[in-house]
Formats: structure tokens, C-alpha cells, sequence
């Protein structure tokens, strides 16, 4: 039996909600999706298809499905993603089935995805309630990403020059959660997830 937060006080109508977290690689945003799915276990994480190498430490099914290039390829051919989109090199895709069957049942959906993705989920959807992580500074994210010693020093060259673009998608987002000190970051994304609970319309008055 969960104790979340998110269980007591009203009931609560309708469809799961969507929050999509974008952010720049080093940003924190795996951490604190991390923390967030721990506090509030009702809320499902939606897992990717990935073409990427799996990195290590990394379970298939857990992280990402793993999948080739030609699975991926028809999988977006026969409209089996809800969006998808290439980040550094690799194609990334959120899959329709298991999203609407959460979504439908009236579970929370949270999708790690990079901004377009999160751009497809806004007009596909309709709705949807996106927040944006950001690193204190890009120096912070460059010490960050190299401190992680997951990547060569190419591969973070390019992720950094990718994250000064990325960071100037922000101000499109719903919330933006600038990731300093992680408890107080964390304390923000949590207060966003409680909010969105109590909007007037997704509450049932006794
Ligand atoms: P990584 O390879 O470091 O796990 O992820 C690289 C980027 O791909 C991250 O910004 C992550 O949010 C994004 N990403 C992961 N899954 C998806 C997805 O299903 N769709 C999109 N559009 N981006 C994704």
C-alpha cells in the first residue's frame, strides 16, 4: 500500500496526466526522476527504444529497450511511437501502446525525452504538463558530464555545444527547475507533481 501524497484527500477523475522533464545531458534530471518515482510510486516512467549502445551498468527493458536501427525504423513506420526523435546520433522513441494503456488506466506517465520530442507530445497531445532542468551554468554541466567519466571527451564536447541549444528551449516548457542544490531541486519537482493533483478540474468535490 503506497503512502503517496498523491493517494490522500480527494478522489481524483480521468485520464493519467503526462509530465514530460527535458534537460541537457548533466543537468541531474536522471537523479531526480529517480527520487520522484521513489516518492511517489503510483507514477509509472516511461521506457524508451533506444538505437544507442546500452552503456554499462545499464539493463535492457529497465533503462531503455534496446533495439537495431531497422526495428526502430519500422516501428516509427507503423506509427508505434508517440513521438520520437535523433539525439546525439541515436534515434529515441516513446512507445504508443504501453503510454495509452498507462495513461487510459490512470496512471501518471513520466517521459525522460529531449525538447522534440516533448514538442510532438504538445501537439499530438494536446496536453501534457512539461518541465525543464537546468544546470546552475554550463561551466557546472561541463564539470558534471566530465566528473561522470561515462563518455569520451568528444562525445562531451558535443553534448555540451548540444546543451547550449537545448537550454534555450527552456522558456517553452510549462515549469522550469534550475538544478543547484538537488534536495531543493528535487523539493520544487515534487511541489509541481502535487499541484498539478490538486487542479480544480482533475479533482472530484465531495
Ligand atoms: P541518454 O542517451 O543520455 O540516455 O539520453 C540522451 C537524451 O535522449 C536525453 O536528453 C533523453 O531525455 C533523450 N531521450 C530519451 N528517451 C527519449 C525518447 O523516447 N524520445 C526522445 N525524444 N528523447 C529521448
Amino acid at each position: 500500500m503506497s503512502n503517496s501524497v498523491l493517494e490522500k484527500g480527494c478522489a481524483r477523475t480521468g485520464e493519467g496526466m503526462l509530465f514530460i522533464v527535458s534537460a541537457p545531458s548533466g543537468a541531474g534530471k536522471t537523479t531526480l526522476c529517480r527520487e520522484l518515482l521513489t516518492r511517489f510510486p503510483e507514477m509509472k516512467l516511461s521506457i524508451s527504444h533506444t538505437t544507442r549502445a546500452m552503456r554499462e551498468g545499464e539493463v535492457d527493458g529497465v533503462d531503455y529497450h534496446f533495439v537495431d536501427g531497422d526495428l526502430f525504423d519500422s516501428m516509427a513506420r507503423q506509427g508505434r511511437f508517440a513521438e520520437w526523435a535523433e539525439v546525439h546520433d541515436n534515434c529515441y522513441g516513446t512507445g504508443i501502446e504501453r503510454l495509452e494503456e498507462l495513461r487510459m488506466a490512470g496512471v501518471d506517465v513520466l517521459l525522460d525525452i529531449d525538447y522534440q520530442g516533448a514538442d510532438q507530445i504538445r501537439s499530438n497531445y494536446g496536453h501534457g504538463i512539461f518541465v525543464f532542468i537546468l544546470p546552475p551554468s554550463v561551466e557546472e554541466l561541463e564539470r558534471r558530464l566530465r566528473g561522470r567519466g561515462t563518455d569520451r571527451p568528444e562525445v562531451i564536447s558535443r553534448r555540451i555545444d548540444n546543451a547550449r541549444f537545448e537550454m534555450d528551449q527552456a522558456s517553452r516548457y510549462d515549469y522550469i527547475i534550475v538544478n543547484d542544490e538537488l534536495p531543493v531541486a528535487f523539493e520544487q519537482f515534487r511541489s509541481i507533481v502535487i499541484a498539478e493533483h490538486c487542479r480544480a478540474r482533475r479533482v472530484v468535490t465531495p
